[in-house]
C-alpha cells in the first residue's frame, strides 16, 4: 500500500524530520501550511498520518477539529512540539511540566506528542534516539491504518454478503428495507416521483414438481439475469421472496412504471428459457405497480401494499399481465365511494 504523510508544517520543519519519511518511495509526502487548506485536502483524501508542527499557525484548531471528525478519527496525528515557550517550560519545570503538556496535547486531539529537539542543541545520539521515537509513533500510526483498511475491506465484504441473495446475486430483501426509505426520502427532497413494481412468477410451482428443483433454481438464476439486463440505469431490483422480485423505480411517474412493468411481462413471456442444450421451458409473470404519493410513510409500507393489492389483482384477472394502481379496480372503487 502506498502510505500517505501529511506534513502540516514549514519546509525547514521537514528538513527535521527523519530522512526515512521524506525519502521513501513507500510514503508519499504532502506538505501543506494553510489551516483550511489542510481540512479541505483531509476531507477529499484523508491520509494515513498527520504530522503537526505545533509552532505553525493553526495547528491546534487542525488537532481539535481532527478529534471532532468521527469519520476520521483513525487518522494517526503526531503533534511536534517546538514552540519555544513550551521548550522553556520544560527545561526549567523538568518532567512534571512534560507530563502535563504531554496529557493537554493528548486531550486536545493528537494520538501521540514529540518533543522537536534542536539539532545544533543537541547531540547527535539524542537526535538519533529522538529520530527512532518518530519513527516508531509513525509505525504506530501504519498500523493503525492498516489495520482500518482491512476492517473496512472486510466491512464492505460482509455488507455485500449481508444484502446479496445467494441463489441469484440479486439484492435480497434486507438490501430492499435498507434502500426503499432512503429512494422515498429523496425523491421527497427532490420533489420527484419514484414507483416500484412487484412481480411474481406464474405457477412456478409446476416448474419444480415437473423439473425438480435444481432447475427451479437455474430458472431463477437466468429469470434474474433477464430481468437485470433490461432494466434501466436508475432501476434497482431485489428478491423479496421465493419468486417475487420487487423494482425500484427512481425518476418514474405511476404511468412509466407499468410502462415499464408491461415491457418486463413480454420479455419474459416471449422468449422461452434455454436451461440446457436439450430443455428450454416457457414461463410467465405478473406484475403490480405503484408510485409514491405524499401521504405514503417513509418506509413504504403503504406502497408496497398497493403494489401487491395491484400483482394480486394481476394473478386473479388470469395471470400474465401487469396492473398499475392509478389504473386499478382498487382506484375504481375508491373513486365510486368518494364520488
Ligand atoms: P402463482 O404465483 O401463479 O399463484 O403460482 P405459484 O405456483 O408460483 O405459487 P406460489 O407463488 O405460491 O409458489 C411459489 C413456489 O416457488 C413455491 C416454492 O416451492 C417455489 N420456490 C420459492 N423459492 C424457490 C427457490 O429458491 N427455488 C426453487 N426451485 N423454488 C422456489
Ligand atoms: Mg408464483
Ligand atoms: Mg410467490
Amino acid at each position: 500500500m502506498n502510505i500517505s504523510i501529511l506534513v502540516f508544517g514549514s519546509n525547514n520543519f521537514l528538513t527535521t524530520l527523519p530522512d526515512q519519511i521524506c525519502y521513501t518511495s513507500a510514503f508519499s509526502v504532502e506538505v501543506i501550511t494553510n489551516l483550511d487548506q489542510a481540512i479541505s485536502r483531509i476531507q477529499i483524501t484523508p491520509p494515513d498520518v498527520i504530522l503537526v508542527q505545533a509552532s505553525l499557525d493553526g495547528s491546534m484548531e487542525l488537532c481539535c477539529w481532527l478529534k471532532d471528525q468521527t469519520k476520521l478519527s483513525w487518522i494517526y496525528c503526531i503533534l511536534f512540539e517546538d514552540r519555544p515557550q513550551q521548550l522553556a517550560d520544560r527545561n526549567m519545570y523538568g518532567w512534571q511540566r512534560e507530563l502535563e503538556m504531554t496529557a493537554a496535547a493528548l486531550k486536545q486531539g493528537a494520538d501521540a506528542y514529540i518533543w522537536q529537539l534542536h539539532e545544533n542543541k543537541i547531540d547527535s545520539k539524542a537526535s538519533t534516539t529522538n529520530h527512532q521515537l518518530i519513527l516508531a509513533q509513525l509505525t504506530v500510526g501504519l498500523r493503525k491504518a492498516q489495520k482500518y483498511r482491512d476492517l473496512m475491506r472486510t466491512n464492505d465484504l460482509l455488507s455485500a454478503i449481508a444484502l446479496a441473495d445467494s441463489l441469484t446475486e440479486m439484492n435480497n430483501r434486507r438490501a430492499l428495507e435498507w434502500d426503499l426509505p432512503r429512494q422515498i426520502k429523496k425523491s421527497r427532497t427532490q420533489r420527484e416521483s419514484m414507483s416500484l413494481i412487484i412481480l411474481d412468477v406464474d405457477y412456478f410451482k409446476k416448474v419444480n414438481d415437473t423439473y425438480g428443483h435444481l432447475i427451479g433454481d437455474r430458472l431463477l438464476q437466468l429469470l434474474c439475469t433477464r430481468l437485470r439486463h433490461n432494466l434501466r440505469f436508475q432501476d434497482t431490483a431485489f428478491r423479496y421472496g421465493g419468486e417475487e422480485f420487487v423494482i425500484l423505480l427512481a425518476h418514474t411517474t405511476g404511468e412509466e412504471a407499468l410502462g415499464v412493468a408491461r415491457r418486463l411481462n413480454r420479455i419474459v413471456s416471449e422468449q422461452p428459457f434455454a436451461l440446457n442444450n436439450k430443455l428450454t421451458i416457457n414461463i410467465t409473470i405478473s406484475l403490480g405497480t405503484a408510485s409514491l404519493e405524499a401521504e405514503d410513510d417513509d418506509q413504504g409500507e403503504s406502497l408496497l401494499y398497493r403494489a401487491d393489492q395491484c400483482l394480486l389483482q394481476a394473478k386473479a384477472a388470469g395471470r400474465n399481465r401487469a396492473i398499475g394502481w392509478e389504473y386499478s379496480s382498487h382506484v375504481s372503487h375508491l373513486k365510486a365511494v368518494s364520488s
